[in-house]
């Protein structure tokens, strides 16, 4: 058997914020949804896309070492009503501030937020993953109108009113929502 062969990835595991900083170094690359396997299944139901980063390492007018960048893509959602796919755009901006503490984190101003370093490094993939996360939505699903099961459950209460039937008991429409869509 072929072991598949392993790309290098453009983004580095772990980097030392304040050594980049000093070095005013850029970290740019795209990375796909498989990357990121925490934000795959419940409850974030991310099914597949691509983003694009740009992280810039420096320091602020107070000489302090700052990450800034943006994080930009299309993910694919599932949608919690129909389990169809949902499309979902991702296009976020940050200011992270590395801490050694979570009492240094607390004294911020509120300009930046804090990143949490671990023996003095920061993890790229992980700062790309809570932005992507910031972004999402509470529930993925589709607005009204496009989602399939949102459309079948008003057409049938359209129904039940025009044909001036109620429902035999109030359960029928969740009895409709149990059914699988078509
Ligand atoms: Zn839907």
């Amino acid at each position: 058997m072929i072991a598949p062969v392993m790309l290098r990835k453009p983004i580095p595991e772990e980097v030392d914020p304040v050594k980049l900083a000093q070095k005013a170094v850029s970290l740019t690359g795209s990375l796909t949804a498989s990357d990121f396997p925490a934000l795959q299944g419940e409850p974030y139901s991310v099914l597949e896309g691509q983003v694009s980063f740009e992280m810039h390492f420096g320091r602020d007018s107070q000489n302090q070492c700052l990450i800034e960048g943006k994080v930009c893509g299309e993910l694919t959602l599932e949608c919690a009503l129909c389990l169809k796919p949902v499309g979902h755009t991702v296009n976020c901006q940050f200011a992270l501030r590395p801490v050694t503490s979570t009492d240094e984190a607390k004294a911020l101003e509120e300009a930046y937020e804090p990143v949490l370093m671990d023996q003095g490094r920061v993890f790229p993939l992980f700062i790309v993953q809570e932005e992507i996360l910031l972004s999402l939505p509470q529930v993925a699903k589709h607005s009204e109108g496009i989602c399939t099961i949102a459309q079948s459950v008003t057409k049938f209460a359209d129904n039940l009113s025009s044909n001036g039937q109620g429902p035999k008991n109030p359960f029928s429409v969740l009895e409709f929502l149990k059914r699988k869509p078509e």
